[in-house]
């Protein structure tokens, strides 16, 4: 598994993905996870890596990733700005204007003990704030929704020239201080 250059994500289609069906993305989910892991970020969308489906994984602690399927945000109260970074563009950071808010409506898997391990994808709607609301919107944008298409940070935030730019910052929790600089 490998990013696909970039011009392969802007403006891409992806599909929802089957829910009742999902051992295939299940299986691709941990790739992305390791991917994402070795490169040092904190969220990876399938269209970086070639797969046109609605799908990211994202660290939800220090040591946790999350899989999120067909996910949907909801703006809830105001907007902030922000810098942020992605996988797809190793060399850049964009201003951006973000809600500050949102409410995320998304299915994912957990392990479910009856007693035998199986794994079930849950509905969950829940309320972010702070970085993980940014996260939250700059990977379900990757992916977008209905027709509309997946988005990067590239065509919706505004580049910064070369000396603005604030540092590349992996990990999750050396920007729990710094709300404004995001690699993404
Ligand atoms: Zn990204």
């Amino acid at each position: 598994m490998e990013l696909v250059e970039a011009d392969m994500i802007e403006e891409c289609i992806c599909e929802d993905v089957d829910l009742k069906d999902a051992e295939q993305e299940l299986a691709i989910a941990q790739d992305m996870i390791k991917l994402c892991a070795e490169k040092g970020g904190v969220g990876i969308s399938a269209p970086q890596v070639g797969i046109y489906k609605r799908m990211f994984v994202w660290m939800i602690s220090d040591t946790q990733f999350q899989v999120v399927f067909n996910p949907r945000f909801f703006p809830d109260g105001k907007k902030i700005k922000t810098i942020e970074g992605c996988l797809s563009y190793p060399e850049e950071e964009y201003y951006l204007t973000r809600y500050k808010y949102i409410r995320g409506v998304f299915y994912s898997p957990i392990m479910v003990y009856t007693p035998v391990e199986t794994i079930q994808i849950k509905k969950m709607t829940k309320r972010f704030s702070g970085i993980n609301a940014i996260i939250f919107q700059h990977e379900s944008q990757h992916v977008g929704y209905d027709n509309k298409p997946g988005r990067t940070i590239a065509q919706i935030g505004e580049i910064l020239a070369e000396d603005k730019r604030v540092g590349v910052i992996k990990k999750k929790e050396k920007f729990k201080s710094m709300l404004e600089k995001v690699e993404i």
